[in-house]
């Protein structure tokens, strides 16, 4: 059996399902297709993040796509909220980047330097340990100091996944799409349950977009880098801004993590990774030390060579697009606003010429 829609999308997770979302606001057809399965993949096991700090040295064009992200969350949050009833939990409540170290504090003071230099750093300000501790009293007393940015924030991302999931429902078709064959009139999808037939075609797939994209001349050279993250039960609330390893979850929970591991595809979990993201966060916050861990995982983190968003369209079959990033929460809202109006007008390439292919040309796998 063979069905059609103007625009196929395939892989439901953060990136494509919020491409979906923005897709269909332009009353395009979208089919949106997950294979579904048990994969502990990226969009169900992040840290939940968004994030602007540190966010593009040597690549201003990422560090503004992120603030523009930011700058659309509380529509995107709302819009979620009032279609599906899933609130994604987003607060801009500033976020922290701690150093435990005169040698961290260093290293912090100088990146701070350069993304200032190249107008990447605004409202993100060193802060020294007592200043930090006056701000957030249960910080321990081997905090040195850390930077701190008004517009970082943190979101549930489970929530978040799930609303996008609720308000683009009617578009998905649980199929794993194994080959996109391109015709006269668009492109065939062939899956085991069928064929799909679609003007234009947005593969993303977080890991496995480069295989699905390679015969249509579309190659990000993806690579797994794993995170292990632990929770803990329910705690008193002590923290409500985002550390870049610590995390207090509306629910009273606190994360902690994330390691980057280059792993391969093993997504398992270690003890010495949780020894050592206990043994930090303990060392930020003494009283913790109390808290019991429910939970530990692993998840694959979906890496570019140079670590930017890949918004790509293929040069030889140009209805054909990839796109993947690995801050999937923080830019959720602008993949659902402005990139899904990039490709709904055919500017997508335009619009962000310096995250097109073309850059990873030669990269290693
Ligand atoms: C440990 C960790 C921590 C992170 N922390 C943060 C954070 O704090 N903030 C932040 O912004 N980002 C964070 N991220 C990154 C974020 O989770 C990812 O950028 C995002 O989830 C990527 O989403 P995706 O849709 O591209 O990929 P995925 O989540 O991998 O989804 C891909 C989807 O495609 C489907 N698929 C694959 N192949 C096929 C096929 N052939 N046919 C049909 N469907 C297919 C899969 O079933 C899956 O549903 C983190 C990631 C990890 C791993």
């Amino acid at each position: 059996m063979s069905r059609g829609a103007d625009i196929a999308i395939i892989g439901a997770g953060l990136v494509g399902s919020a491409l979906a979302l923005g897709l269909t606001r332009h009353g395009a057809q979208v089919a949106l297709f997950d294979a579904g399965g048990d994969d502990f993949h990226a969009s169900a096991g992040n840290f939940g993040l968004v994030w602007v700090q540190g966010k593009g040295i040597e690549a201003p064009v990422y560090a503004d796509l992120t603030r523009r992200s930011v700058a659309l969350w509380p529509a995107f949050q709302a819009e979620l909220a009032e279609a599906t009833g899933h609130d994604p939990a987003y607060r801009r409540s500033g976020g922290l980047k701690i150093a435990l170290s005169d040698g961290e504090f260093a290293t912090q003071t100088d990146t701070l330097a350069r993304l200032h230099n190249q107008r990447a750093a605004l409202n993100t300000e060193l802060m020294d340990g007592d200043s930090l501790r006056a701000m957030i009293p249960a910080l321990g007393p081997e905090v040195r100091g850390g930077t701190f940015c008004a517009e970082d924030g943190h979101a549930d991302p489970l929530a978040t996944h799930a609303a996008l999931r609720r308000a683009t429902q009617r578009a998905i078709i649980r199929a794993h799409i194994h080959r996109i064959e391109p015709t006269a009139r668009g492109f065939t999808l062939h899956s085991e349950t069928g064929t799909y037939e679609a003007t234009r075609v947005v593969i993303a797939a977080g890991l496995a977009s480069d295989a699905l994209g390679a015969p249509l001349g579309l190659s990000a050279h993806l690579r797994p880098q794993r995170g292990q993250i632990l929770v803990t039960q329910r705690m008193e609330r002590f923290l409500d801004l985002a550390c870049h390893t610590v995390r207090q979850t509306t629910q009273g929970t606190v994360m902690m993590g994330d390691t980057k591991e280059d792993v391969g595809y093993d997504r398992g979990t270690t003890p010495m990774a949780a020894r050592a993201m206990v043994a930090r966060a303990v060392r930020m916050f003494p009283h913790l030390a109390d808290a019991r861990i429910v939970r530990q995982w692993g998840a694959l983190r979906v890496m570019s060579p140079d670590g930017l968003p890949v918004y790509a369209q293929s040069e030889t079959h140009p209805g054909a697009y990839l796109v993947t990033c690995h801050s999937g929460v923080t830019l959720a809202a602008v993949h659902a606003r402005d990139v899904a109006d990039a490709i709904a007008t055919d500017r997508l390439t335009d619009t962000w010429p310096e995250l097109n292919q073309t850059r990873l040309k030669g990269a290693a796998a």
